[in-house]
Parts: C-alpha cells; structure tokens; sequence
C-alpha cells in the first residue's frame, strides 16, 4: 500500500481535487490510503474565527458564513450536494456559540474548532472520488484511532495508535479508498486534538508506518526540494534522492516543502518519502530515504540560504582558562530570549548569528554582556549551508568551498561545521551571498543535474518551486506560493 497526503493548496479549489481525482485514480494498483489537509488558509480563519468569537469583535453567522461559502462553492462546482457540510457547520456553530457567550477559549476548545478544517475537506474530497466511481469513505483521526497524548494545539501520537490503525484500515485498502483527515487525533478519554501546524504530513507518516506503507507521498505545489533556491540560482534543479539528515539540513532555515521531524516515524522504518506537486504530477519529485542507497556520488546535496542575520562577536581574555565563561554569555542570552542559530568560538572571542527579529533582545543583552566583554554587532548577514551526506567521507570539502569563495573575493565572517559532518555553514555579507551561491553551484551541483528520462514530461515552470532551505521569514519581499493551509 502506499500512503498519499494531499495539502492545502491540493484540495483549495474544485479543480484541485478534480486533479486529486485524477492522481489517485492513477494510484489505485498500489492500494492507497488518501490523507488530507484542510482547504488552504481555512485553519487560520478558523483559529482567527475562534479569536474574535471569544472577544465578541463578531457574531458567529458572521464568523459562520464565509467559512460555509468556501466549501459550499467547492462543493458546487464539483456538482455535489451543497449541504454535506452542513451537520458540520452546525457543530461549529454550537461550539463558536460557547465560546462567545462565555468568553473563554481553552487550547481543548480551540482544537475542536480547528478540526472542522480536515473534516471537511476529507468528506469533500471522499465524495468527490466516490462520484468519479472510485470508491471512498472519510474517515477522522480520532475514528482511524490516532491516539494521542493532551498536548492540545501540539499533540504527540502515543503507540497504541499503530494497532488501532491497523485494525481499522487494513480491510478497507484495495476496496474502498480510506480518505483520512491529517492533523487530528483524540486523547484517550476522548478529547479532540491537533498535532501542530503543519501536522497532516505528521498524519501520513504515523499511517504509513501503521500499515508498512511502500511509500508515502507528499503532495504538495512544488516540485520537491531544489539544489538551491531557484530565485536565486536560476539553474537549481530538483534533487531525485536525498536523506533523511540531508533533508533535515536544508529544511534547518524554514523550509515550508516539508518538515522532516513531521515524517520521521515513517522515515525511521525505512519508509521512503516522495515529495511530489500535485499540479505537475510527472514529475518525479524528491524522495527522502533513511540511507542512500549504494556509494554517494555525490559531495554535496545542496545549498541553503538564510538572509538578514545579526553577526554577533563577543571578545574577552577574561575567556582564556576560565570556566564558565561560555555558560554565563549564553545564561544572558537566554535570559534575554535571544535564540542562537550559529556559533563558533575560539580560546577569546565566540561569533555567533541571530535572526534580526531579535535586534532588540540582541542590544539589551549586549548591555549586560559589556561588563565583561567587547561586543561587535554587524546587520545584514547571509547564513549559506553546503549539505551532502558525501562530505563525511571526502577529504577537502572545505578547501573546495572555500577556494570558489576566494575566488569570488569574498570575506566569510563564521564558519561552522557541526558533528554531522554533513553540513558546512559559513556567514558572509548579504551583498555577496548571491554570488556566492551562483558559484558554488556553478561548482558542485551544476554538473550533477539529472538528466531527464525518457518519455518524461517536460519540467514543469520554476515558479512557485522552492529549494530546501531558502526560505526565511524574514524575506517577505519573495513571497512563494507554497502548499500550506496557513
Ligand atoms: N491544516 C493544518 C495546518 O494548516 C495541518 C496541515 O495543513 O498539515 O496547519
Ligand atoms: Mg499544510
């Protein structure tokens, strides 16, 4: 059996699920079971719905109706009943009602709204495959018996889950295509719950890994994760293979494609994961493995970028044999909310970066941290990883990476290399990461392009396709369309 999860974006219109159809129409030899998300952006309006009925800023028709609008119009143009969705909205309607005549919204309450999101969507979308003469049921999480613990908003799946699930969808794979709401579960005495935003990747994974799923596949608007973020790199391509700890490195600076702890319960049984675009289903995609497979060829994987980090450098002799010296910088900065993303240090002076939004923490901690040391802090820097499992075993990554820099005559500021092995992070000007990208792909990944095979679709446009890792929030003038209910 194989597992398909369908994100936002993949069930957002009518004709979205209409390609849907079509995808798991193409994938009933393999024995599916189908998991969705919500229709895109609905989990915010319902989150945000849920907010402003607890502060009454609306009535709850008010807060009801444009809900009820975006799924009836999905439902008519797929020319299904309008009411399917009706004992739902009128679920949400009671519970909205609470908490707006009692003012008050509990994570548990909170869950119950937000899980009228996948609700929805998987009885559309069951509907939809049984009217196009697939057979299909819908199922919840909490009836497919995702069990989970009362971590509301953030629930962790518990093991009996695995045999619940088994017992539950094992008859039906083959005969009628279980459609399965991601995102939700139930505690065990009974209570809805959610498994973090994003969390119906989480779903698929917990699935598969119950039914031993020959593969999970991940359909999203992109088509996979790319060598380097295509809006800086014009010549980045889709990686075929990459692994699960590769995957994890270019997903370090917010990649929206795929979180890799959301699938590791799969991943951790040698569940391949494929990352496949749903609005160009030729395409092969990326697939994460737990280990790659054979000898890797390849050196280096791919590249990410983070853009507009504070550099921040603390010098002091007081440093030189002194323990505790690095516990009481970082007790500082802790106490100041400062989260550190990279860090190198020598025997005087620790270099460190931190994301601009936290400029403001950065300077009050600084004002704490002069009593002792000398604090420099330089905006505007760019974050760049070079990721490839094949570095563990190459001598002279390093050398490489840092030859094309200097070639380029480019200043690196920090560099980085954690006990992975797999991963070399270095900081330099956001002036000059553009090009320090282009070259080191020029370098290492341009020739590594797959060829395409033959007979396959022609590559499907750029746009909207993102790499791994390029992607921080602190962008916005780069916005992607990325497949996300958000
Ligand atoms: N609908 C949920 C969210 O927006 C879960 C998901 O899309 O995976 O976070
Ligand atoms: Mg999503």
């Amino acid at each position: 059996m194989i597992v398909m999860k369908f994100g936002g974006t993949s069930v957002g219109s009518a004709e979205a699920i209409r390609r849907v159809g079509e995808i798991v129409a193409q994938g009933l030899p393999r024995k599916p079971a189908v998991v969705v998300s919500a229709v895109s952006k609905v989990t915010d309006r319902l989150l945000d719905s849920a907010r402003r009925a607890q502060r009454r800023a609306a009535t709850v028709d008010e807060l009801l109706e444009p809900l009820r609008a975006t799924h009836q119009q999905i439902l008519s143009e797929l020319r299904l009943p309008k009411r399917l969705v009706d004992p739902d909205f009128a679920r949400l309607g009671e519970a909205l009602r609470g908490i707006y005549l009692l003012r008050e919204l509990t994570p548990r309450s909170l869950d119950y709204v937000v899980s009228f999101g996948e609700v929805c969507s998987a009885k559309i979308m069951a509907a939809h495959l049984t009217a196009r003469g697939i057979p299909a049921r819908q199922w919840t999480g909490w009836e497919v018996g995702v069990v989970t613990d009362d971590e509301h908003g953030e629930a962790n799946v518990l093991d009996e889950t695995y045999t619940l699930v088994k017992k539950n969808l094992q008859g039906e794979l083959g005969k009628r295509v279980p459609v399965v709401t991601g995102f939700l579960g139930r505690t065990r005495a009974g209570q809805r719950t959610t498994l973090g935003r994003g969390g119906s990747d989480y779903s698929a994974a917990v699935i598969g890994r119950a039914l031993r799923a020959k593969e999970i596949q991940i359909w999203t608007d992109v088509n996979g994760i790319m060598s380097c973020d295509p809006r800086i790199v014009a010549d980045a391509y889709t990686l075929r293979t990459l692994t699960f700890a590769e995957a994890a490195e270019l997903a370090y600076f917010g990649a929206k494609v795929l979180h890799p702890r959301t699938v590791e319960p799969a991943v951790d049984v040698g569940i391949p994961v494929r990352i496949v675009n749903t609005f160009a289903p030729d395409d092969a995609g990326t697939l994460v493995v737990k280990k790659s497979q054979g000898g890797t060829e390849h050196v280096v994987e791919g590249l990410a970028v983070k853009p507009g980090n504070l550099l921040v450098n603390v010098t002091s002799m007081r440093m030189l044999d002194a323990e505790g010296y690095l516990a009481w910088v970082f007790g500082v900065l802790a106490k100041h909310n400062v989260n550190v993303d990279c860090l190198a240090t020598s025997e005087v002076s620790i270099s460190l970066t931190v994301d601009k939004r936290y400029e403001q923490q950065v300077k009050e901690a600084t004002q704490e941290l002069r009593h002792y040391a000398r604090v420099t802090i330089h905006r505007g820097r760019s974050i760049i990883c070079v990721v490839g499992e094949g570095m563990r075993v190459r001598p002279g990554v390093a050398g490489e990476v840092f030859g094309v820099t200097g070639r380029e005559g480019i200043n690196v500021e920090l560099i980085s290399q954690g006990a992975s092995e797999l991963n070399l992070t270095f900081v330099v000007a956001d002036a000059h990461a553009e090009r320090a990208l282009q070259a080191l792909h020029d370098h290492f990944l341009k020739a590594q392009q797959p060829q395409p095979l033959p007979g396959a679709a022609p590559p499907a446009s750029r746009r909207g396709q993102q790499t791994g890792a390029a992607h921080s929030k602190g962008r916005a003038t780069r916005k992607l369309s990325v497949d996300d209910s958000t």
